[in-house]
């Protein structure tokens, strides 16, 4: 492939460009032409020489007349004509055509002026070249422009006549490739569908033929300051780049000329259309080291763009945008969760200090189309983001009472199972009542259940979650600030709140055995809570001497992987059988 570095295009046009691309360049040494040219000469001097010698040489006991070699070597010499012809195509045709034409003269005049008749064989020798290097001149000819054909086709998009999604991605490595700074434009019409959807698809492929025409007729008058190649990617997307180019004040006035000339009034069959386009871009190397990682960040901002709307401005790709868009698709996958009631829950046992079974946490569960869990930590916060938070804390809630009111039957009567609950959830007006739905529709008592409310997003509105939280108090359900310790929560306000239980961050626990102090404030959460008439569990205890130190403060209840990670719903009936023979 010729170097796609566009200085080496002489009228940097799009035409030119393809043709670049599709330009084949063969491998043969320039060495090997002087050498056959050499050959040539040596064997022709070689062929008069012995043409004209009368001498004999002995090949053992034979005598052998030099004159019988003058076939050997004009043969050497026609095939030294014909390699000529076959490595170096047309140049070598020129040469070996003036070589041989050029001897003729001087043949005849042997035959016709010095009467050596032995040069006769000579001319119809070199006539029969000239006839051979032509056909292979001819033949060469044909297979070029085939060649040429297939590669231009291969090359250029049949419906637009521009560079294909192929040429447009090698003309772009190939700047990648000599390291040149450019930006690549992702561009996508919209709303290009109800064209097609309401005029056909001939009427489409007009409009998209005359777009096609626009970018590349102002593409290649030269009057936009940058240099673009522009390149028809599938369908209604469209890709191009930006060269030579100062500021991202050029880059932007590059693309709304592209986008000022997309949005004049298309008329195809006496029918007016308007049609306008979002754009998403990328720099090459700033943006993306590579073409791949290029090309997607400017879909990636595309998409953006789409999303903020038909006019709205062209946007750069920023890798904020990566996080944005795995967002959006986590959103996705939820909704489809709760759309086909897949969100699911395991359940955790939580135990007082002497191993026995308080009731469990319910936590919930999701996967992804090919089976694979998605953690809660990617997904909680998505949904508390979306607003979707409530729909799955009431799956769980659903889940999580209907299994108290099978497997609970058999529990002791102090048995807890506790669901998590966004603050968003509780202070929506709706709580109350959809909590008291669920406890009538599985017939369960509301003494089993607890919820627990994350402290770190309480504080932010205490007032009302304390008001909403007398409410669930009232039905009889417990309450327990998890992850204590992560919210700054004041004494007052603890003081005040009227919870059960106390719910003490694994992030303490973690490090409580590395420093005496760290012990001691452990030890000051569990006297505080105990003070203020909570209990208090540890979350995620995981080590033996974690148990041993939360036994000496005297920590009330253990949650961790020491005595059980979450298991499924039949799992954890299976526990409570265990302790129930026990
Ligand atoms: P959380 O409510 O603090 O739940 C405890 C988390 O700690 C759970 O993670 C649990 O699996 C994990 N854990 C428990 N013991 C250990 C241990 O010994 N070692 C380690 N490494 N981890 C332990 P999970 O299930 O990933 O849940 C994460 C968070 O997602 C929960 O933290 C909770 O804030 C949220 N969440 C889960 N289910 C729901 C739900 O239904 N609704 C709402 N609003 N949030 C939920
Ligand atoms: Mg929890
Ligand atoms: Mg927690």
């Amino acid at each position: 492939m010729s170097s796609n570095k566009p200085s080496n295009v002489n009228k940097r046009t799009i035409e030119n460009i393809l043709q670049s691309i599709t330009s084949v360049k063969r491998q043969v040494p320039k060495s090997g032409f002087v050498l056959l040219l050499i050959l040539y000469i040596l064997a022709t001097v070689t062929l008069n020489r012995v043409t004209h010698s009368g001498g004999e040489i002995m090949l053992g006991s034979y005598p052998f007349a030099l004159r019988s070699a003058a076939g050997i070597f004009s043969s050497l010499a026609n095939l030294c004509v014909i390699l000529l012809v076959v490595l170096y195509r047309k140049v070598g045709f020129i040469t070996g055509l003036v070589i041989i034409i050029g001897q003729i003269p001087m043949m005849l005049f042997q035959i016709i002026m010095l009467h050596n008749y032995d040069a006769i064989p000579g001319v119809f020798t070199n006539g029969l070249t000239i006839i051979a290097i032509v056909i292979i001149n001819i033949n060469h000819n044909r297979v070029d422009r085939f060649q040429k054909e297939v590669l231009e086709q291969a090359v250029t998009d049949r419906l637009t006549g521009l560079p294909n999604r192929f040429a447009g991605r090698e003309y772009f490595a190939g700047l990648v490739k000599v390291r040149e700074k450019f930006v690549y434009v992702a561009t996508d019409i919209n709303n290009f569908k109800s064209i097609n959807d309401t005029m056909g698809y001939e009427t489409g492929n007009k409009v998209l033929k005359e777009i096609a025409n626009r970018w590349r007729d102002l593409a290649d008058n030269g009057n936009l300051g940058t240099f673009n190649l522009v390149a028809h990617i599938s369908g209604d997307e469209f890709g191009f780049s930006i060269q030579e180019y100062n500021s991202e004040e050029d880059v932007l006035r590059t693309i709304n000329r592209f986008r000022e000339e997309l949005e004049r009034r298309v008329t195809i069959d006496d029918c007016d259309y308007y049609v306008n386009a979002s754009f998403g871009y990328a720099e090459f190397p700033t943006d993306a080291e590579d073409l791949e990682t290029l090309i997607s960040g400017a879909s990636l901002a595309l998409h953006d763009a789409k999303r903020r709307g038909i006019l709205g401005d062209p946007v750069r790709y920023t890798k904020e945008l990566v996080q944005n868009e795995k967002s959006l698709e986590t959103e996705r996958k939820i909704r489809s969760a709760l759309t086909d009631d897949t969100i699911f829950f395991h359940l955790q046992p939580q135990y007082d200090i002497n191993h026995k079974l308080r009731g469990f946490e319910a936590l919930a569960r999701m996967k992804d189309a090919d089976g694979n869990y998605i953690p809660p930590m990617e997904f909680i916060p998505v949904a508390e983001r979306s607003g979707l938070v409530d729909q799955i804390d009431m799956a769980v809630f659903k889940r999580a009472a209907e299994f108290l009111q099978n497997a609970g039957k058999t529990a002791e009567p102090d048995f807890t199972i506790s669901v998590n609950i966004s603050v968003k959830h509780l202070l929506k007006n709706s709580f109350i009542d959809d909590v008291k739905g669920i406890l009538e529709t599985y017939d369960v008592a509301a003494e089993h259940i607890e919820i627990e409310i994350t402290e770190s997003i309480m504080i932010d509105s205490v007032e009302r979650a304390l008001g909403r939280i007398e409410e669930v108090r009232k039905l009889g359900i417990m309450v327990a600030i998890d992850d204590f310790g992560t919210g700054y929560s004041s004494l007052s306000y603890l003081n005040s709140f009227p919870a059960n239980l106390l719910k003490i961050d694994k992030s303490f626990i973690d490090v409580m055995n590395q420093a005496e102090s760290n012990k001691k404030y452990v030890a000051s959460i569990i006297s505080i809570g105990h003070v203020l008439g909570l209990e208090v569990i540890s979350e995620g205890v995981e080590s033996e001497d974690q148990l041993e130190t939360l036994k000496e403060i005297g920590c009330d209840y253990i949650q961790g992987f020491i005595w059980g990670r979450p298991v499924p719903p039949e799992e954890a009936a299976k526990l409570i059988a265990q302790q129930e023979e026990a």
